[in-house]
Order: C-alpha cells, then structure tokens, then sequence
C-alpha cells in the first residue's frame, strides 16, 4: 500500500473485502456497481415501483428507497414484492435517517440497509459538549447498545448495510472532538464499524460523501489509511458527492470526487447525486465508468480513455516514487508553492487558457464564446466573468486589436513574426528545444524563441520515454518558464502527477499550467474526462492555469452536434460552439475544486421520498434569479430533517419545512420560518439583500 491506495504510479484498485448484497456481490475486484435512489413518495407503492424500474432499466445495479419511519419501512415489502412479480430482482436498499426501529424493520425485508451514523443514535442540536474520555466512552457503550440489535437482525436475514457518513451531518459527539473535519468524518463510521466488527459482522460498505470534492476525497483517503492500520484490510466503498446539484455543474463535481478517487484505484460502487430525475444518473455514472472498463476485470489495468490507438501504444513506465516519499500531504490541502510569472502561478488564481486553433480565420467575434463581448457602439470589450486569460491560436496572429487582459500563446516560429510581444508568448515543447538547441554555436544559445518575459514550456509527462526528468532540469526555475504538463501515458493522472512529485523533489518552482485533449464524443463524456484528469491534480495543490482542447475528430463531431439533446436527456450544448463549451466547463472545474470562483455556487439535494416541493423545478427558478451572484452559496434542500445538516458550508438555504412551506436560512441560523411557498423565492432575495449578498444582475 502507497499511502492510501495500491499505487500512485500505475492503476491498480484497492483490495477490498467481498460483500454480498442479495444476488450482487461488490469489493474484491468485481466491477465497480453503479446505483440510484428513487425520489417517490415510499408509501406510494407502484410510483415507487416505475420508477424503480426506470433505474433498473436504465443500468441502475442497486436501487435505494427512503424510509423514514416505520410505516415506510414496512410498505418497502409491497414494492420489493412488485418488482420481484414483474421480474426485476435489483436489491433494494432501505436509506435510513433518525429511526432504528424503520431499520430494524427494513433489515427484514430488503437486501441492504444505509445508516447514516451522524443521526443513527444521535438526535443533532448543534450544541458543542466538552467530553471527557469517560464520557466519550460512555456515548460508545450508547451506540452499541442502540446499533447491536440491527447488526444482529442483519446477520440473521443476510442483509448488507452501509455506514454512510455525511459531512454536512455529523454527530455533536464528533463535532466537538474533532470539528467538521474529513477525519471527524471517518471517525464517526470507526465508531460504527468498531461495534460491527466486535460482533463479527462484515456484510458492510462505507461512505464518506459531501458535497465539497475536496473534503470528501480527502475523507475517503483517510478511512482507507485509518482501516488499513486498524485492522489490516479494508472494506469496500461507495462513491459519492452529496447534494451536487444538476446540468454541468452536477456532472463536473460529481466527476471530480468519484473520478478523483477511482483514479486513485478506491471505490466499488457509485452513485452519481443528481436534481434531476433518477434514471438520468445511470448513463453519468456508466460514462466516470467507461474509463476503467477496459480490461478492468481481467488484468486490472486501464487503457488510455476513449483513445482506440492507444490500446497499441506501449506508454512508457513511471518512474517509482521517491525513496524519501510523498513530498506532499494527500489528505490536506495545500496549493503548491511556485513563484509568479505574469499572471500565472504565485497567489494568482489558476488561469484558464482558451483553444481557439481549430477556428480557421479567427474573428472579434469569436471571443464571444470565451467571455469578451466587444460593443461597436462604445468601441469596447464586455469581459464576464468567465473570460479566458489566455488563448492559444497555434499558427495565427490575430489582426484585431485584443481586449486589455487578454493575451495569446501561438508557436515560436508565429511569435517571431509578432508585432506587439507584450501579448503574444510562445509556446514549444522542451524536447524540441533541447534538440534545438544541440545545432547552435554557444553564442546563440540563449536567444533562440525565448521571450525575456514568458515562455510556455510543453512537457509529455512520460508519454513515450523517461527523458522528461532530465528536461526539467534545463528549465528548473528559469524566471521566464511556466511549464504545461500533459500526458499521453495511459494512466495520464498518474503520470502528470509523478512530475509534479519531481518538482517538489527538487525544489522547482516554475508555474504549471494543466493540459488536457479529450477524445471522446459526447458533451457528458468530454465533461467527465475534463473534470476527472484535471480535478484529480487540483484537488491536491497542482496547477496554476488550465488548459482543456479536443482531438480533431472529437472537435468536428461535437461542433455538429449542438442542436442535438444527448443521451442524458439535458442539452449542455446549449452553448453555441465546442469553444464556449470547454470555457465554460473550465470555469466549473475550477469551481468545483474551489481554486477559482467565477459564480454562484448551488448545492441541491436529489431529492427523495421525503421531499416537499418540485426540487428541479425550485432549483431552475433560484438559479434563474441568483445565477449572477458570484461566490454566494446557496443551498436547496428537500426536506427540514436532513437539509439543514446536509447542507454543509453553504451560505444560504431554502429549505422544504412542511407541505406549502419553506424555512429561510443564513448558515445553520433560520432567518425565516415556514414562509409560503409562493413568495420564498422573493424572500430569498430579500434575505440576500439584508445581508449584503446581493447585487443588481
Ligand atoms: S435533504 Fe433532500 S435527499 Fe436528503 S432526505 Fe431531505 S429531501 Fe431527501
């Protein structure tokens, strides 16, 4: 083991203890399973039974109902009977908040029960308890006492559980001892887990989900490492982020946290959280899939993603770590430390350069799509606040006078013939350099296509041989270099981040921007791979700019596709054109991760049985009125016995407090009880207002 995972240099997942779920078994190498959750009324049978089906139809593996007291778990027997007539026989998971008699009773009848072990015995008042150890030990004894007749009954019956720890609804007990934190997280399921294992119950899977990827990567790495040193083996676990909202953004974040973690070779089951409808998170999940799928089963190796040449092309090894370690901490955050060229690395936010070199002929208007809108009638340029800071236009000079901030990269060759060298840079590969550099006489050494200010410096991450690390060194710290690490290795994350391992060995403080090429088909797939290859760096302090482009192939088919709703149901090529669509899914990648906040944040809850009013609806029309409102986070959420919890570190949040009824809160304060639901949106943006959150659009 390697920290908290089977390896950093190569893909190779996690060995986990098998768990048999009904007739499904999960962990120890059997494909990663992917599930849903019905957002139903439980105790509308056959709602709940089309809907389940619409999952299982849809490639749902395991399929999760809310019970929330007694009476709901008890209907969970009518539904499983349904299914099971019509021939469906998808284990059914009973989600449980507050009420261990609904789990006792739902251990009875479906294949698996969740627990969530901040409310499981616990009833939260967001108090802070100062506890002695005896007192603490005490809470335990409490625990297994209260958890020990479930346990049993799931011996008994051969029901699985999950202990699913949620970060926005940690316990008091744990909230005074260790804060809101990702190893407060993965104590709260050690509590839990301790009592099962005494009683030698192992049928078990763990969570570790919140709506922030960062805090949850970081928590799913901690309970691997906690359970690895504890008792020297590991259970298996559900991917998650919770509360991720819909459209893009849901997708994005999603993708950062689970694809964050599968790429480390953790996870055996996913769940993508969506507001939307159920079924519309199985094709998400498939695709964070397809990248593992190939030959996943049979060698446990993946191929270079969505790339059929690749299969053939033998990557290069990556070097092992460094005797001395990780120079890193992989379960705290800390952006890597690296002196600023320009705008670029420092304490600069990470920058996001724009390719615009598939364009034939490049024009004014085609900055559109990369945030500048230029105005003829004030002569001026318009820049959002997703506009690029960069674009690269390859072998074009642009013949149009460019918005103050926005500044070119194009190949050297091009950038000699440039007039205005404050703002154009060039851009080469240190392999070619080197190579270039070997035919000149030692005078001419320095001059060749450097600018004395900014040069992009291309790395392929041990792509095709292991020569980049002595190229590094020809760069090290020159004041001009930033780098741009990319990777054509098959495990491309792996390799980007060994470099990164290499800089911080040696002490090289050149920025470096993130590069990736996608070359899959659909606006989901091209999100994923995104959000999966760069999130994944992000999330661990790496990159000060990032840079996301298509094959051409890739290019063409998604350029012709922007009339045409995909397979998810949800057009994100709503954007005009592929370069509007990766500017955007930069900006949200960015957000995601939390390295650059460019627009409101929203974390909705997918909704569930519990739910009191149209999530997507409500989510659509809030979005509709706050989405100018940069940094703000507001949250939307079903239900008042989990929302408020759940709802982590938002700013704001609506809340669902009774048929017809919302509560208004200002962090975990309410602010506003029980308005009409009429009217909350706009006291919504009263409350904004009294607060100082809101601006005019
Ligand atoms: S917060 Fe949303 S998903 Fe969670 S229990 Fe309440 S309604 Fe269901």
């Amino acid at each position: 083991m390697q920290s908290y995972c089977e390896s950093l240099t190569e893909f190779k997942r996690l060995a986990t203890r098998e768990v048999r779920i009904g007739g499904l078994l999960l962990g120890n190498f059997n494909p990663i399973r992917v599930q849903t959750m019905t957002t139903t009324d439980t105790m509308d049978t056959m709602a709940t039974v089309e809907q389940s089906i619409r999952c299982i139809e849809a490639g749902a593996e395991l399929v999760r109902i809310t019970a929330p007291s007694k009476r709901e778990a008890e209907n969970l027997l009518p539904i499983k009977n349904e299914l099971r007539k019509r021939g469906y026989t998808a284990p059914l998971v009973a989600d449980i908040h507050f009420t261990p008699n609904a789990a006792e009773i739902a251990a009875r009848i479906v294949e698996k029960v969740r627990v969530n072990p901040g409310n499981y015995v616990d009833k939260k008042k967001f108090e802070i308890i100062e506890y002695s150890d005896a007192d603490y030990a005490e809470e335990i004894d409490r625990i297994r006492e209260r958890f020990t007749p479930l346990i049993k009954i799931c011996k008994d019956y051969g029901t699985a559980m999950r202990i699913g720890t949620n970060h926005g609804s940690l316990s008091d007990r744990i909230m005074s001892r260790y804060g809101d934190t990702p190893m407060g997280m993965v104590e709260s399921a050690m509590e839990f887990l301790r009592v099962a294992r005494d009683e030698a119950y192992h049928n078990i899977v763990l969570s570790m989900k919140a709506s922030n990827p960062q805090v949850m990567v970081q928590a799913y790495r901690l309970l691997v490492k906690t359970m690895f040193e504890e008792f020297s083996e590991c259970y298996p676990l559900h991917l998650g982020v919770t509360e991720a909202g819909d459209g893009e953004d849901g997708r994005v974040k999603s993708a950062i946290g689970i694809g964050t973690l599968l790429e480390d070779g953790l996870g055996d089951t996913i769940r993508v959280s969506l507001t939307e409808d159920p079924e519309l998170e199985i094709p998400v999940c498939r695709d964070i899939l397809k990248r593992y799928e190939s030959g996943i089963d049979e060698d446990r190796k993946i191929e270079r993603p969505g790339d059929t040449n690749s299969v053939q092309k033998k990557s290069s090894e990556i070097p092992d770590l460094p005797a001395s370690g990780l120079s890193y901490d992989p379960f705290q955050y800390q952006r890597r430390e690296t002196f600023a060229i320009d705008n670029i690395g420092g304490r600069h936010v990470p920058v996001v350069v724009a390719d615009l070199s598939k364009l034939p002929a490049i024009r004014p208007g085609d900055l559109q799509s990369v945030g500048y809108t230029y105005d003829e009638t004030t002569d001026k340029w318009n820049i959002s606040e997703a506009a690029a800071d960069y674009v690269f236009t390859g072998n074009q000079l642009l013949d149009f006078e460019l918005p103050g901030t926005l500044k070119v990269i194009v190949y050297p060759e091009n950038w000699q013939l440039a007039k205005d060298k404050t703002k154009y840079f060039p851009i080469y590969y240190a392999r070619s350099y080197v190579q270039s550099l070997k035919s000149l006489k030692p005078e001419q050494k320095t001059e060749v296509f450097f600018s004395s200010t900014l040069n992009f410096v291309m790395f392929d991450c041990f792509s095709k041989s292991k020569d980049d690390l002595s190229w590094l060194e020809k760069f090290a710290n020159n004041p001009t270099a930033v780098f741009c690490f990319s990777s054509e290795n098959r495990y491309s994350v792996a390799a980007v981040r060994r470099m990164f391992i290499e800089l911080l060995e040696r002490k090289i403080k050149n920025p470096v921007i993130l590069i990736t090429d996608s070359s899959w088909q659909t606006g989901d797939e091209h999100l994923i791979h995104f959000a999966t290859e760069i999130g994944a760096l992000l999330l661990d302090g790496f990159g000060d700019g990032i840079c996301l482009g298509m094959t051409t192939k890739s290019y063409e088919h998604l350029a012709t596709s922007f009339d045409k709703v995909n397979a998810s149901g949800r057009n994100y090529l709503s954007n005009s054109n592929p370069e509007e669509f990766i500017n955007n899914t930069a900006f949200s990648i960015l957000q995601a991760t939390r390295a650059r906040i460019s627009k409101t944040e929203y974390i909705s809850c997918p909704s569930c049985g519990r739910t009191l009013f149209d999530l997507q609806e409500t989510t659509a029309k809030i979005r509709s009125v706050t989405n100018h409102l940069k940094g703000v986070k507001i949250a939307i959420m079903g239900c008042i016995v989990n929302g408020p919890g759940e709802m982590a570190d938002a700013d704001f949040g609506y809340v669902g407090s009774g048929p017809g009824k919302i509560t208004l809160y200002k962090g975990k304060d309410v602010m506003k009880r029980n308005v009409n639901s009429e009217v909350a949106v706009e006291e919504l943006i009263n409350l904004l207002k009294e607060n100082d959150a809101w601006v005019a659009p």
